[in-house]
């Protein structure tokens, strides 16, 4: 049975689902699901990500974290984490960058929360020199200091889409039409968790609601305003989400959103302004939205591309000035990609970003 059979038998049965409990079904079906059956990242996959395409953004993110951790007096011991951490790459790169900083890797746990299996074991093979700890979700990070990276996993929470009519909205919902699956609408009603999106929208407008953010973001905030920490959450978006950005992507190109469930990557842009609310709400601060390329230049990345580029010529050479290039320049990822820093009220946010 195919993941579209078995997501036609449901919709038979039950009706027409969300848009956010079909991508959870296309990318975490314990048997069908993308992530959880393969690797889709590198040339030979579906997409690439900031770490495959260099090492000096895990490095960079490495020292502005370790930074961190030693303007907050290196408290000791704390919890390294990444969210959705893929290959491994980031936090391969970031420990290696960081070893030379005292204290940091004796007084760092690593724990990683990562879904899919297939992914698990690219991490235990790319850190096979540490000790490393996996979870399934953020709740079982200990609760001690927190130091915390994520890059390209808020993308991949499900999303609900409302369509506004009047001071309501009617859910986008997957369902069915001759057999096969098809984008409809729900019922009109009030959606208090979107009260405040009446101000800024009109009739017809597309909103997404990512509720599963909201407790990962909090469990982080959390730790972070209790016990010291820093967060470093990269992904493609911006300040508040407007208009429909969920997108399928299958071997580097657009796909079609219903056509092959489970066979193709979907993500969407990431509303960060929920986020830093949930953050707040909780007694974390958050540091000023920032590009992705403005905090890698902050960072030195142009120095650091210079000290690796004296080692290399010709195909290597080209292949490190197009990876910085690709990083930082506004018509690539650098403006794309925003960085949010959480930091305890009262400290000093993460090099490379400001309050
Ligand atoms: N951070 C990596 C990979 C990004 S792809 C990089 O930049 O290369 C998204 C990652 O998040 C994958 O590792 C995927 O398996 C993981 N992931 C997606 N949804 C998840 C969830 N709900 N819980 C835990 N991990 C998840």
């Amino acid at each position: 049975m195919s993941l579209t059979d078995i997501l036609t038998a449901r919709i038979r049965e039950a009706g027409p689902m969300t848009v956010a409990d079909y991508m959870a079904e296309c990318l975490l079906h314990p048997v069908h699901g993308y992530y959880t059956t393969r690797d889709p990242l590198g040339a030979a996959g579906d997409f690439t990500t900031a770490p495959e395409i260099s090492q000096m953004f895990g490095e960079l993110l490495g020292l502005s974290l370790a930074q961190a951790w030693m303007d907050q007096g290196q408290p000791s011991p704390f919890t390294l984490a990444e969210l959705g951490p893929g290959r491994g790459t980031l936090m391969a790169d970031l420990l290696r960058a960081t070893k030379a900083v005292p204290g940091f890797h004796a007084a760092a746990h690593i724990h990683l929360v990562e879904a899919s299996p297939a992914l698990r074991a690219e991490q235990e093979k790319a850190l096979a020199d540490y000790n490393v700890h996996w979870h399934d979700n953020v709740e079982a990070l200990p609760d001690q200091p927190l130091f915390l990276v994520a890059n390209e996993f808020f993308d991949a929470l499900p999303v609900r889409q409302f369509l506004r009519a009047g001071a309501n909205w009617q859910e986008k919902l997957v369902g069915l039409e001759d057999g096969a699956l098809t984008f409809g609408l729900g019922t009109a009603a009030p959606q208090p968790a979107l009260a405040y999106r009446l101000d800024d929208t009109k009739d017809g407008d597309l909103v997404e609601l990512c509720s599963a953010a909201t407790p990962i973001a909090a469990c982080i905030a959390t730790r972070i305003a209790t016990h010291g920490g820093a967060a470093l959450i990269i992904d493609y978006g911006d300040w508040r989400s407007l208009g429909n950005t969920l997108q399928a992507l299958r071997h580097h190109a657009r796909a079609e959103v219903l056509t092959a469930p489970g066979n193709a990557d979907l993500t969407t842009h990431v509303d960060f302004e929920p986020l830093t609310q949930t953050a707040k709400s909780v007694g974390c601060d958050f540091a000023r939205l920032c590009p992705q390329g403005v905090f890698l230049e902050r960072l030195g990345i142009t120095n650091r591309a210079q000290t690796l580029a004296s080692r290399l010529d010709g195909y290597p050479l080209n292949q490190l000035i197009a990876a910085h290039r690709r990083l930082t320049h506004p018509s690539e990822m650098g403006n794309l990609f925003k960085v949010l820093g959480l930091y305890p009220t009262g400290s000093t946010p993460p090099p490379g970003l400001e309050a």
